[in-house]
């Protein structure tokens, strides 16, 4: 079997509703769906968060010409292939040695989401030529996963607290655990607001903290001092963007309460340092922004070795796949809270893996990741 093509559907939705986290505006839902075809039939599908998506599109066409003949079950030789053109190589000067020259270093983060988004794809096709499950390739038995609710976005003229009644809506719905987006505001705010949420959910709801990255350490070790009374289960990305593992490693030795980190690394060898620090207990790499389930695999297996539970970020109906092969030694997968929050899946895919009122995300024995697209939607959201 040979890969034949890849062609990218970049799509856009807008939110009924804008909002914000602490660092970004979002307004419109965006993602590219990769579909890649073989020379017998067999497609595959991946998909990519982030953007800019035209230099997404324009690279997932160069790498359709690098990786065409190849055969698509040798995910990892696809994978290192495109890697490889992300450095100087013997010979690569001017791509004199039949593949394109060493890739602009400005475009890396596209360039990670691309070799993502392709992986992904190669991975479903992998699972459709077997006719098993990806969770099933990768030896995995559960059914059921674990997974939680995040919710909690800033939005223009709400009631501070309104955070409260959102997330304990998830509780209703089977939720056993939720995650509020928090560090947009001032401390006492922020402490108004997880305290709110706490009196909403009840004792026993597992309770973590997104806080897309507002402090250095000295200001979140104040921070985790102050959520302390309210049982929190994680702080995830605590720190500005540019702090290292030694940096947490400093958040980790003062507060009680464990950290979550790993959505914004493009490579296994940043997470690796992050692991190895010791800081954080939780690893939540996302295959759909960078580098593929082939680099979340590589991550998940390190972590594993290391006791750091895996919590991939966001896609569910991909990441649930992986947590379930790893069994005990990941904690689950994070999930919207409602499916109609992120409009593109909720319009372009049908069955797959699906959240149920017992708190759990459900994986079917459909080949692959197991969803199909409704191709008239991928037609209507085109950006
Ligand atoms: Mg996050």
């Amino acid at each position: 079997m040979k890969i034949a093509k890849v062609i990218a559907h970049p799509l856009a939705a807008d939110y009924d509703q804008p909002s914000w986290t602490a660092h970004e505006y979002f307004d419109r839902a965006q993602l590219v769906l990769v579909e890649i075809r073989t020379d017998q039939g067999v497609t595959g599908v991946g998909e990519i968060a982030g953007g800019p998506q035209k230099l997404i599109c324009d690279l997932l066409k160069t790498f359709s010409d690098v990786i065409k003949g190849m055969d698509p079950l040798d995910h990892d030789r696809v994978w290192r292939t495109l890697f490889s053109l992300t450095s100087p190589r013997p010979g690569g000067l001017g791509g004199w040695d039949g593949l394109p020259a060493p890739l602009p270093r400005n475009h890396r983060p596209q360039i990670m989401a691309a070799i993502g988004g392709i992986d992904i794809a190669l991975w479903d096709i992998k699972g459709k030529v077997a006719g098993q499950p990806v969770f099933r390739l990768l030896g995995g038995t559960r059914t059921k996963v674990f997974t939680y609710a995040v919710g909690g976005f800033y939005v223009e003229g709400a009631p501070m607290t309104a955070c409260a009644d959102e997330l304990a809506e998830y509780v209703t719905r089977g939720y056993r655990a939720v995650k509020l987006k928090t560090g947009a505001l001032s401390l006492a705010n922020e402490v108004a607001r997880i305290r709110a949420v706490r009196a909403a959910i009840g004792p026993d709801v597992l309770f973590m903290l997104d806080m897309n990255a507002p402090y250095n350490v000295a200001g979140c070790i104040e921070f985790a001092k102050a959520v302390t009374p309210y049982d929190i289960f994680w702080l995830e990305e605590p720190l500005h963007w540019y702090l290292q593992p030694v940096d947490f490693t400093q958040l980790a030795a003062a507060t009680s309460i464990p950290l979550a980190h790993g959505e914004r690394e493009w490579h296994g060898t940043t997470v690796r340092d992050f692991i190895d620090s010791g800081a954080i207990r939780y690893v939540q790499f996302d295959a759909t922004r960078h580098a593929g389930f082939t680099e979340a695999l590589r991550i998940a297996d390190h972590a594993k070795r290391k006791g750091v539970s895996i919590a991939p970020h966001t896609a569910a109906h991909i990441h649930g796949h992986l947590v379930s092969a790893f069994g005990d030694a990941a904690f689950g997968a994070e999930s919207v809270g409602l499916p109609e929050r992120h409009p593109i899946h909720h319009a372009i895919y049908q069955g797959g893996a699906e959240m149920k009122a017992d708190g759990m995300l459900h994986l079917t024995e459909a080949p692959g990741f197991g969803f199909d697209v409704d191709w008239k939607w991928v037609g209507k959201l085109r950006a």
